[in-house]
């Protein structure tokens, strides 16, 4: 990746999160199962959403092949979503495709997004949104599917 801009969407973060996948792996049971696939950059993510007792979302576990930023992006969102209502969780779904739809801009308040906020730079590169959206939408797809 020898471009400047590619470095630039290739933030520590990133890189951290594409080598050291957390949630990386399809565990046991779970109460919905989304595969999505991104043609464009052959990404491709099985994600499962695992519930506690109470409808909180316990984690999510996945598994999948594709570009850094889609695992770092897959890897982000498994960090961020233990302990979230499922409300919460819309929530913090509609944010990050805000942000991803914003062209650089960002969003007026990242804090929700914990280290997912990371990816911001993607969103100036529309070619790119799709990598960092995957695992999100396969996220929001299970939400649906259990609910
Ligand atoms: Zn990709």
């Amino acid at each position: 990746m020898g471009s400047p801009e590619l470095a630039n969407l290739y933030q520590q973060v990133i890189l951290d999160h594409s080598k050291r996948k957390k949630g990386f792996g399809l565990a046991e049971g779970g109460v919905a199962e989304s595969h999505q696939l991104n043609p464009t950059c052959g990404d491709e993510i099985t994600l499962r959403l695992h519930l506690a007792d109470d409808d909180t979302i316990e984690r999510i576990s996945w598994e999948g092949a594709g570009c850094s930023i889609s695992m770092a992006s897959a890897s982000l969102l498994s960090e961020l979503v233990p302990g979230l209502t499922r409300d919460e969780a819309r929530e913090r779904i509609a944010l990050f495709r805000e942000m991803m739809r914003s062209k650089g801009a960002g969003v007026e308040d990242d804090e929700p997004l914990g280290d997912a906020a990371a990816l911001e730079g993607v969103s100036r590169y529309v070619a790119r949104v799709k990598c960092a959206m995957l695992g999100w939408v396969a996220f929001e797809d299970t939400l649906s599917l259990s609910s």
